[in-house]
């Protein structure tokens, strides 16, 4: 059952069993939790995950992989094995779960990283915890702090509580990855507790307040929003954000706090 390790769909098999064990460890899953699991690979962490959950539904795109993770579950069973794109399908499985309490795990292909992370973090119910192997610099650029935030940090802060666990070496993985891992674990808010306004919304606007980031975030947003800039700077007053800060500075609360004016000041 030997397999090749495809590079175009992110496989960099995770071999080092306790690294597995931590990443169970580390999720905390309770006996009436179900699991989504992303990439299954070749059951690496799947087996764990269902000897401490529920239910366990694992989602694997490359079709080469099934047929071996099909007969894992014919043993383990409280595996189920769905075939196809996590981007398309996650969606459906987290409706299948119906009302149970559930949480994600996976060590996930990292070209689809921010994607995936995105459609976890929309979809309603939303997971309880997510736990992911993810490339190191990007779990650092996920929990970075106002002076260094950045619109992906921006994007999972919105929606939950994020830090970083523990790194991961190259060398846990066949084949090995070329970069350094970590595993991240996001708790997602229950209540949209940051701001009454749509997060997509609050992304839309700091999208184009990042896109420049040399620039002062006042002369962005009177480029990006239909608010001349002499409005821009009395509302940057108002949310007490010093007007010549950048993009970058800013706290999640304050992005919240800028948007929601900017939106109520619309003429
Ligand atoms: N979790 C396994 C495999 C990690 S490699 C382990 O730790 O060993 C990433 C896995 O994700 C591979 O099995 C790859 O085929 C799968 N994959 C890649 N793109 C995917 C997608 N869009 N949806 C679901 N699985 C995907």
């Amino acid at each position: 059952m030997a397999h090749i390790a495809q590079r175009r769909f992110g496989q960099n098999f995770l071999t080092d069993k306790n690294i597995a064990k931590k990443i169970i460890k580390q999720a905390e899953i309770a006996d009436n939790e179900t699991v989504i699991e992303i990439g299954p690979g070749q059951g690496a962490i799947t087996v764990l995950l269902s000897e401490v959950a529920k239910k366990v539904f694992a989602i694997e795109l490359d079709r080469n992989l099934i047929q071996g993770l099909e007969a894992l579950a014919g043993v383990h069973r409280n595996i189920s094995i769905i075939p196809g794109d996590a981007l398309k399908c996650y969606e459906e499985v987290v409706r299948r779960i119906g009302r149970d309490p559930y949480l994600v795990v996976a060590n996930i292909p990292y070209n689809i990283t921010s994607a995936i992370i995105r459609t976890i973090l929309t979809t309603t119910p939303v997971a309880s915890r997510v736990v992911l192997m993810v490339q190191k610099e990007v779990a650092q650029r996920m929990v970075s702090k106002p002076g260094d935030m950045n619109l992906l940090a921006l994007s999972v802060q919105l929606y939950g509580d994020v830090r970083k666990c523990f790194d991961v070496a190259p060398g846990s993985f066949s084949p090995q990855p070329n970069v350094m891992s970590a595993v991240i674990e996001i708790t997602p808010h229950k209540k949209n507790n940051i701001s009454e306004m749509d997060p997509e919304k609050i992304l839309s606007i700091a999208r184009g307040a990042f896109a420049k980031k040399r620039k002062l975030l006042a002369s962005n947003l009177a480029e990006t929003t239909s608010h001349p800039k002499s409005e821009i700077v009395e509302i940057l007053t108002r949310c007490a954000i010093p007007t010549n800060a950048r993009a970058q500075n800013l706290s999640v609360k304050q992005w919240a706090q800028l948007c929601e004016e900017l939106e109520s000041d619309r003429t």
